[in-house]
């Protein structure tokens, strides 16, 4: 089953994800502040900007006004008319140009002549006499004469009642009669008004504009708010003679933080919450492809539960049955409502707690045991439980599959009868082979029992018997007995090769394997005139085996090994069989002979039922020898001999059986499966 990611978070899981949480939190404070303070630097720098540009521009205007107030001036000074006219004339200025307070004609000592006010402004000079406040004027009207330009005075307050006054600055103009001084033209202009006059409502509105003193004290102010001392700018205004401080106080005060933090709380927060809609959107799909993978691997477990053959079955920690598939309730032959839940099953054969014990699993291994059917039938199967985990490695139960083996056991008889059924074949085809050569066998005491017995019956015939003739008698009876006994063997040893054994493992020793088969390998041995050499490890190991079917192999070995020296023209021909311990609990036996060899083509074939390269073969020895050896758990291969040219001298058949205990060695390995 593929794994699936809706697993509950492991606690570092957990621990990692505040983390990240608590440094997303921190990175939007960490961008909040510094988003707060760069609005707030933003802020203050523009409120300068404007404060600057606003102290320009009026500074500007200033100039333009005092420059038209001295060019209007200029020509009122210049002008011819006198008396009346000019008083009008004057007016009329006084009237344009309302920063202007009053004017003046003086004569060349600097008396006042004539003087108009204002007459939309109180007169200047109404509570305080002119000539007390006639410093200023008289330094300016000097220094025009000396210019010979219009020359403004330092300004000076005019009290006009009730704790009010003017500051005032004036404009001293020296007037040229015929080339020559004909006496001076004074304007006083008002600074509050002049400050006024160029000052547009948005200024006024947002800034508190003043002029100031050498030492920062403010002589005049307008503009409606007070400044905030803030966002100040300063300029000077220079006019011939006297130069005018300008100060501009912006009426708002540092930027507040509040509102800004709050701005970016709120944008901090949709921050956040867009960050959370992300991982929102991400959890959702993670968790849908979670619950697509859920969903696949249900739907996988189930058809995996409902098409595989084998039972399986899940019980708890108390035995009972948490889960039985399709297979496993066929199997048994009872519906899953009679399985579920119970911990004492009908399935097993007897209802006892032995029978529960050998179905508690004890996980690993596999076991057999015995079912019953809901019909009755018994039937063994095959039993590999494992501990069932939850997802946090706990046991919850086990989890088996059960396999029947009826249908394997059935097959397995099958196959063991068709198995016994070749055995005999082979071995009355190895019999039908040995025929002749037994009929060679028991020729010869055959003959010498004929010969003894004629011998015997001439003796007894013999009208004049010698005196020694009940001992020849003897002595001839006595060979008959042992031609007989000899004949016997002879024909024992078929016999005991031929008759069919139980097919049962015992431990035997290999000498004695060797020594039952040796008496019909010589036979054979002697017609093609070749020795038989053996060679057991002493003490000698014991085998555990089929008796029967091992020597049956052993015979093949050492038929074939004949069989291929007969072809060939060695002079000494020699078959010898080795019997040697191996490590890990095995004993080695080796047939060789000094034949042909095996020629690559037979080698592919060699193993392959009914292959022979033989008249006579039938072309099974080999295949069922493997077969056998196989069966006892051990393996059968071959070599060629090579001889000091590297020629092929020969073959070497080699199979090995699982040692056991033997009378000479109590301490062999014991076979395995018995453990
Ligand atoms: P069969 O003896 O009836 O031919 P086997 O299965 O015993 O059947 O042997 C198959 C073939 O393997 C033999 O025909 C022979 O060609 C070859 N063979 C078996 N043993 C030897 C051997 N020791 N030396 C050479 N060839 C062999």
């Amino acid at each position: 089953m593929s794994s699936l990611s809706l697993a509950p978070p492991s606690v570092p899981a957990n621990r990692r994800r505040w983390l990240w949480w608590s440094m997303l939190v921190a990175l939007i404070a960490v961008a909040q502040t510094w988003l707060v303070s760069l609005t707030i630097d933003f802020q203050s720098s523009r409120a300068q900007q404007r404060v600057d540009a606003t102290t320009s521009a009026v500074a500007g205007a200033l100039r333009h006004r005092l420059f038209v107030d001295t060019q209007r001036l200029s020509a009122l000074a210049d002008s011819r008319q006198a008396g009346t006219a000019w008083r009008q004339e004057a007016r009329a200025l006084l009237l344009s140009q309302r920063e202007l307070l009053r004017v003046e004609l003086r004569d060349r000592s600097l008396k006042v002549v004539d003087a108009l006010d204002n007459p939309l402004h109180k007169p200047l000079f109404s509570d305080f006499p002119r000539s007390q406040l006639d410093f200023a004027t008289q330094n300016a009207c000097l220094a025009a004469r000396r210019a010979g330009q219009p020359q403004y005075s330092q300004s000076y307050f005019v009290p006009l009642g009730n704790g009010l006054g003017e500051e005032v600055m004036d404009l001293c103009i020296a007037r040229v009669v015929d080339d020559r001084l004909g006496g001076y033209l004074v304007g006083s202009i008002s600074l509050a008004s002049l400050l006024e006059s160029v000052e547009s409502p948005a200024v006024a509105n947002d800034n508190e504009v003043s002029f100031v003193d050498g030492d920062g004290t403010r002589v005049v102010r307008t503009g409606s708010p007070h400044g905030a001392g803030v966002f100040v700018a300063d300029r000077v205004v220079n006019v011939p003679g006297h130069s005018l401080q300008l100060h501009v106080d912006s009426a708002s005060g540092r930027p507040g933080v509040i509102p800004n933090l709050t701005t970016a709380l709120v944008l901090g927060l949709s921050l956040l919450l867009f960050g959370v809609v992300l991982v929102l959107a991400h959890d959702v799909r993670r968790r849908a492809q979670a619950e697509r993978a859920l969903g696949e691997s249900l739907a996988f477990r189930k058809a995996m539960e409902d098409s595989v053959l084998a039972g399986l079955r899940a019980r708890d920690m108390q035995g009972r049955v948490t889960f039985a598939n399709q297979a496993f309730c066929d199997m048994v032959g009872y519906a899953p409502s009679q399985l579920l839940g119970r911990d004492e099953q009908a399935y097993w054969p007897v209802r006892d707690a032995a029978a529960a014990a050998t179905e508690t699993g004890q996980g690993g291994a596999g076991y057999e045991t015995e079912f019953v059917s809901s019909a009755g039938r018994r039937f063994p199967v095959m039993i590999h439980e494992s501990r069932l985990l939850d997802r946090i490695g706990r046991q919850t139960g086990w989890i088996c599959t059960a396999l029947d083996l009826s249908a394997q056991r059935r097959i397995e008889e099958v196959s063991r009868r068709q198995q016994d059924r070749l055995q005999a074949s082979a071995r009355l085809a190895t019999i039908g082979e040995m025929a002749s050569l037994l009929s060679h066998e028991l020729n010869q005491p055959l003959s010498a029992i004929a010969s003894f017995t004629t011998g015997s019956i001439n003796l007894l015939d013999d009208p004049q018997p010698l005196p020694a003739q009940p001992s020849l008698l003897r002595q001839a009876l006595e060979r008959i007995a042992e031609q007989t006994e000899r004949a016997g063997r002879v024909i024992r040893s078929v016999q005991d090769f031929v008759r069919r054994r139980e097919h049962e493992r015992h431990a035997i020793e290999a000498d004695r394997l060797i020594d039952t088969i040796l008496p019909l390998v010589r036979m054979q041995a002697r017609r093609g005139a070749c020795r038989v050499e053996v060679e057991v490890e002493q003490p000698a190991p014991g085998v555990l085996c089929d008796r029967t079917m091992v020597e049956q192999v052993l015979i093949n070995l050492a038929r074939n090994g004949l069989q291929a020296m007969e072809q060939t023209a060695q002079a000494d021909p020699l078959l010898r069989i080795e019997v040697r311990r191996l490590a890990r609990g095995m004993v080695e036996f080796a047939v060789s002979d000094l034949g042909t060899g095996i020629s690559d083509e037979v080698r592919a074939q060699l193993f392959t039922p009914f292959f022979t390269t033989r008249d006579e073969g039938m072309g099974l020895g080999l295949s069922l020898c493997r077969t056998v050896v196989e069966q006892h758990g051990g393996s059968l291969d071959f070599d060629n001999l090579l001889d000091s040219q590297g020629r092929v001298a020969g073959a070497c058949f080699r199979f090995t059986l699982p040692a056991a205990a033997s009378r000479h060695d109590p301490m062999a390995a014991e076979p395995p499966g018995h453990a």
